[in-house]
């Protein structure tokens, strides 16, 4: 039996605790989910949904004007990154993470069997474009937004132009930086993962995307399960598409508005971009990890990371929530 060191592990919250650990959109209101809660027919649960959720894959081109067959939907982003990091493994040469960066990124990257290079940013934030070039990988996970550190990558075009392998780009938070649109799909060697989870406040339905030149995204799906995600989640993603989006924009506006509140009250160090979570640098982060869970908050310990070392992170939350976390 093999033994593998890269478990990952996650402690079972609930919902009675205020969880602001996962980047969850907070600000949706029920309303919305009432309005995009479908019902399905016994036909739709007795039978397979259509293959590859080709329908579904259709009305997110339709939406954002992508062309035909330039999406290929997932059981959520990490099943898109799954997706594009078997691939990797098939091109062969080894997959680049700049650091610091989703961690999952690492994890699924070591589950499909890869032993990736780690490019970390400068103190700035600035990507060192050549390192990458000079690093000899065929593949790179970028992500921007990034999380932990919730600043848009700046040299994400001129990486693509200048890197001849394969870009997976992880845009999990680029509709909270008014980015609702892939753009970079037209280059043949680029990935873009989306997903429903974040501004889209659909988590629990796990629901992710990408977004590819049309054969790069066939071989994508290739590699994916003949049917990814259920009939019932299928449909809450078409209703949100139908009737979610002034929701959806009304909530990042009233989270904007919360984040240059909290920013103003937090003096440590930190880092902030248009996402709806913050990373701060704490002195004992893991201690106070544990004195807010007590008060009831589970936020996210970013230990180990590079430059992001004593750090915690915290999902933006309306101010009601935020007033007692931050006071
Ligand atoms: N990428 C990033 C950067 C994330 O932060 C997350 C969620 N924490 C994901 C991907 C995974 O999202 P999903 O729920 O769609 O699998």
């Amino acid at each position: 039996m093999p033994i593998f060191d890269f478990a990952y592990e996650e402690p079972d919250v609930g919902y009675s605790k205020i969880r602001l650990h996962f980047n969850e959109n907070l600000f949706l209101p029920e309303e919305y989910y009432r309005e995009i809660m479908p019902s399905v027919e016994p036909q739709e649960l007795r039978y397979y949904t259509d293959p590859n959720n080709k329908r579904l894959a259709e009305k997110i081109e339709i939406f954002h004007g992508l062309p035909q067959g330039s999406v290929v939907v997932t059981a959520g982003a990490d099943e898109g990154l799954r997706l594009a990091m078997q691939l990797s493994v098939h091109i062969d040469g080894g997959l680049a993470i700049v650091e610091p960066t989703y961690g999952m990124a690492h994890v699924i990257a070591r589950q499909v069997g890869l032993k990736p290079t780690v490019i970390t940013y400068n103190s700035d934030l600035s990507l060192d474009i050549d390192r990458v070039i000079k690093s000899g990988v065929s593949s790179v996970y970028i992500c921007s937004p990034n999380n932990p550190t919730a600043h848009l990558v700046k040299e994400v075009e001129e990486l693509v132009a200048r890197f001849s392998g394969l870009v997976i780009l992880d845009s999990a938070y680029a509709e909270f930086a008014g980015l609702w649109t892939p753009k970079l799909y037209e280059y043949g060697n680029v990935i873009e993962i989306r997903t429903f989870s974040k501004a889209w406040g659909l988590a629990g339905a796990r629901v992710g995307y990408i977004v590819a030149e049309r054969k790069l995204a066939q071989s994508l799906r290739v590699l994916s399960p003949p049917h990814p995600i259920s009939s019932f989640s299928a449909k809450v993603i078409e209703n949100a598409l139908e009737k979610g989006r002034p929701y959806v924009e009304r909530s990042i506006q009233a989270l904007s508005v919360v984040r240059e509140w909290v920013l103003s009250k937090i003096k440590l160090e930190k880092y902030y971009g248009p996402v709806n979570f913050v990373t701060v640098r704490v002195t004992k982060a893991e201690s106070i990890a544990s004195r807010l869970e007590s008060e009831g908050f589970v936020v996210r310990v970013l230990g180990g990371k590079p430059l992001c070392s004593s750090c915690i992170r915290f999902t933006l939350a309306p101010m009601a929530i935020m007033e007692k976390f931050i006071l």
